[in-house]
């Protein structure tokens, strides 16, 4: 790849740690110096305030930004991943409207009527915790907008074609003037509130549609849900969100995922955690033992000695990376010394033996209570409690 990025903390001049706040300090820094309408004519300036708003547009949604910091630029690679972002797609107008809003009296707008990408859909859809480690397929219903057959979505009743708006003279825009806050007038364009940027009125409106060229339609789509994604992260299916202005491109539909709990296993990210109980025997003596893994059961040879809680790693038992699935995460497992709580009076008793054997802890307290007088104030060592006499 050659393509050469800078990396956004360092675009936006903050620390790997900025909080939101500090984050958006800094890009509305950048935006105020580098903004076209400040700059007019200078590629320099408009370079450099694209790559501000691409950082701020990252860094600024948890999720994105959680993602760059996993996988740099590459997270955003071209839609090549199932979650990529787009960034030629994103709407950068949100965050003018909310830094420019105090200084250009309200949110800017499309200044032309060019076409226009469609708003995207946005939809959600439940799965299973294995369904969203190995993928799948989902049905989703969405009501789409379809091109109205009536009138071919020029939303004129047949037999009538739209007008030449009057107020723009067509070209679908209209001039502005007001005062500006550091003095002197500003000019600025706007799409004609008439006819809505388009430069036609309808006059007669279809009927089908009542106008606006569209009919609501409910649609089913199958959706691939691809493996490894992860709770709240979307997979986007393009070109099939709402219809474009003025011969725009359709919208995406981002198709969120919510990834029910699993009863065994919890997900970090792309390594699995469990908990496995294993018998004081095995935990003493070494034995094999059977976890569940998200690829089904495995002999786990566990080493003598074992203490309670600790932690082993299954190499490659995790969650595939939605980049490259052959490439999975880890799955760590916690092994826990169950308590027998239920045990026969055969058991009881070889337990009391095996105690002796191994310490007297059953008899460890009384033989330090045992020693209290003495004045030596040392704790009695397993070893020495076993062979004393407690009884007076
Ligand atoms: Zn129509
Ligand atoms: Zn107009």
């Amino acid at each position: 790849m050659a393509e050469q990025k800078r990396d956004y903390y360092e675009v936006l001049g903050v620390e790997k740690n900025a909080d939101d706040a500090a984050i958006k300090k800094a890009y509305r820094v950048l935006a105020k110096k580098y903004h076209p309408d400040m700059n007019p004519g200078d590629a320099d300036a408009e370079k450099k305030f694209k790559e501000a708003s691409e950082a701020y547009a990252v860094l600024s949604d948890p999720e994105k930004r959680r993602q760059y910091d996993q996988f740099g630029h590459a997270a955003f690679d071209g839609g090549a991943g199932a979650g990529g972002f787009d960034f030629s797609g994103a709407d950068f107008s949100d965050i003018f409207g909310d830094l420019f809003g105090d200084f250009f009296g309200g949110r800017s707008r499309s200044q032309s009527n060019g076409p226009m990408k469609g708003a995207n859909l946005r939809t959600s859809v439940r799965i299973s915790f294995e369904e969203a480690v190995f993928g799948c397929k989902k049905e989703i219903e969405l009501t789409v907008k379809e091109t109205c057959k009536t009138c071919n979505g020029s939303g004129a009743k047949p037999g009538t074609s739209p007008e030449t708006c009057t107020k723009c003279g067509g070209k679908g825009q209209v001039v502005f003037t007001r005062q500006s806050l550091f003095g002197g007038t500003i000019r600025s364009v706007e799409p004609c509130p008439d006819c809505q940027g388009s430069g036609k009125v309808i006059k007669e409106k279809c009927l089908d549609c009542g106008g606006t060229g569209y009919i609501p339609m409910k649609k089913r789509y199958s959706v691939d849900i691809p493996a490894g994604i992860d709770n709240g992260q979307s997979t986007r299916m393009p070109g099939l969100g709402e219809p474009g202005i003025n011969g725009g491109p359709r919208g995406d539909v981002l198709i969120e995922v919510i990834v029910g709990r699993h009863p065994i296993f919890q997900r970090q990210d792309f390594d699995i955690y469990s908990t496995v109980p294993m018998s004081f025997a095995v935990a003493a003596l070494g034995g094999e033992i059977l976890i569940d893994t998200v690829d089904g059961k495995v002999i786990y040879d566990v080493k003598p000695g074992t203490q309670t809680d600790t932690r082993v790693r299954l190499r490659g038992k995790g969650v595939p990376s939605w980049r490259n699935k052959d490439v999975r995460g880890d799955h760590y497992v916690t092994l826990v010394v169950q308590v027998p709580d239920r045990l026969k009076p055969e058991a009881k008793e070889l337990l009391r033996q095996f105690d002796e054997l191994t310490g007297d802890t059953l008899n460890a307290a009384k033989a330090a209570s045992g020693q209290d007088g003495s004045g030596e104030g040392k704790e009695s060592s397993p070893k020495e409690g076993k062979k004393k006499k407690f009884w007076k």
